[in-house]
């Protein structure tokens, strides 16, 4: 069986604008954890199953 390539790798780093305060912040693409902006706490991106469901607008992918 041929090795199937993933299109995505699973390790990326997107930057994300907070909805609330507008503050910017580098997140890692695939959290185990909720992430919270820096500024005001809102919650960003949280885990669900192995992908991260982002809350927030991302602005660009590294
Ligand atoms: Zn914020």
């Amino acid at each position: 069986m041929v090795k199937e390539l993933i299109p995505e790798p699973k390790s990326k780093f997107l930057k994300v604008k907070c909805l609330d305060c507008n503050s910017e912040q580098i997140v890692f693409g695939c959290a185990a954890t909720v992430i919270k902006c820096e500024a005001c706490g809102r919650v960003i991106a949280e885990p669900t199953g192995g992908k991260t469901r982002f809350k927030t607008k991302i602005v660009t992918v590294l």
